[in-house]
């Protein structure tokens, strides 16, 4: 409970390093200052790190008694998103903001390395600080960290990572076990007909036509063809083909997403939409080009180190403020890749204001977090890592 106390002396601090990182939003692959900043935070603690060179990638390393190694993570980049609070600290690079509080995130990491340093020798071995860059943008920096060998030298054993959760107070924390987020690829289709006058569209072949159907089409492999107790989103975000009123369209270009949990059904999906795509367009002398692209995998939680997690929460902070989730989200998350790498799970920290009534949601032009929650989740993520690290310890004695 030592940590609890400290986490309390260090909230004036985390609140300052979580405001300083957000006055300076950043693009992914470009979160320069930030990189700045997180050098400069753990240089004053007197944390050992370097840079992941070709990217704006952190790595901290704090010894402590043992040679096992778990790492925690924070993602660095902004949304191309113009903020719309009053805050004294708002967004000085127009156009960006933390608006999915990874501005938190790195305050979160930040504290808890703070802490564990804190216990010197007490700690039963290695942390590893990683802040990553593009979280937001696939391929996504986590990919990009682990082919530049951030699970390595010294070689990572278990990983936590955090994201705050505005659909929790702050002071508490949540679990989900299991896969917790969807795999999010993207597609792009061109259909392509001949084009005429309106007049005679028997003459060409129109693709706007064909893509009508096609779209129609399209949802019946979710409705039709996926089990009910499966969870897949096919949706189409965009279209564009036509020229003028009495033109037959030659083309028409489609963009959407699919949303999938499991890896069976993210391979089965592409092929059935081929299938539908391409006999779509055979059945009206159309033809198509089909391109898919993949994106983040979901994010599969390691059962024993979730539990772990949770227990140690609840050590921490009391029954009634850890809290288990069995909502899946659709939405995705690149720490997916580590977690398919090594045992991996995501302590979700709540921001939600006990005072104010109304709570933006992530990625609105007008969230914000109650900070009360970052001296929570650094003290909840410190917490875990040493609890992980004292059980492996005991494990080899
Ligand atoms: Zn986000
Ligand atoms: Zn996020």
């Amino acid at each position: 409970m030592k940590l609890l106390r400290l986490s309390k002396q260090l909230e004036p601090t985390l609140i300052a390093i979580r405001r300083s990182l957000h006055e300076i939003p950043e693009p992914s692959f470009e979160e320069y200052e930030t990189q700045r900043k997180i050098c400069f935070f753990l240089k004053a603690v007197r944390i050992p790190h370097r840079r992941i060179p070709g990217t704006t990638g952190v790595v901290g390393i704090i010894e402590g008694s043992a040679k096992r190694t778990i790492a925690l993570r924070a993602d660095m980049d902004a949304l191309s998103l113009d903020e719309q609070t009053n805050l004294p600290f708002k967004s000085r690079n127009k156009g960006y903001m933390h608006a999915c509080g990874h501005d938190a995130h790195m305050a979160i990491v930040l504290g808890a390395g703070r802490l564990l340093k804190e216990l010197g020798k007490e700690l039963p071995g290695r942390v590893k600080l990683i802040f990553q860059p593009a979280e937001e943008s696939p391929p996504g920096g986590a990919l990009e960290l682990i082919r530049r060998g951030v699970l390595k030298k010294p070689k990572v054993d278990a990983i936590i990572g955090t994201h705050v959760s505005p659909a929790l107070a702050a002071g508490r924390v949540a679990f989900n076990h299991g896969a917790i987020s969807a795999a999010a690829d993207d597609f792009e289709i061109t259909i392509t007909g001949r084009g005429g006058h309106g007049s005679s569209p028997h003459k060409g072949i129109d693709a706007i036509v064909v893509a009508a159907y096609f779209i129609t089409q399209l949802q019946t492999i979710v409705s039709r063809r996926v089990s009910a107790l499966e969870n897949v989103v096919v949706s189409i975000g965009k279209i564009r083909g036509g020229y003028r009123d009495n033109i037959i369209a030659d083309t028409v270009e489609l963009e959407g997403t699919v949303r999938t949990r499991s890896d069976a059904m993210r391979k089965a999906v592409p092929a059935m939409m081929k299938q539908v795509l391409d006999a779509t367009c055979s059945s009206f002398g159309a033809s198509a080009r089909f391109e898919y692209i993949e994106g983040y995998p979901a994010v599969i939680c390691n059962e024993q180190l979730t539990t772990l997690a949770e227990e140690a929460c609840r050590d921490l902070l009391g029954e009634r403020n850890v809290l288990r989730t069995s909502e899946f989200e659709m939405g995705a998350e690149d720490f997916a890749h580590y977690a398919r790498k090594v045992p991996g799970t995501i302590i979700f920290v709540g921001v939600a204001s006990r005072r104010k009534r109304k709570v933006f949601e992530l990625h609105h032009p007008r969230f914000d977090i109650d900070e009360a929650a970052l001296r929570v989740g650094a003290a909840a993520l410190a917490y875990t890592a040493y609890k992980w690290l004292e059980q492996c310890a005991e494990g080899s004695r």
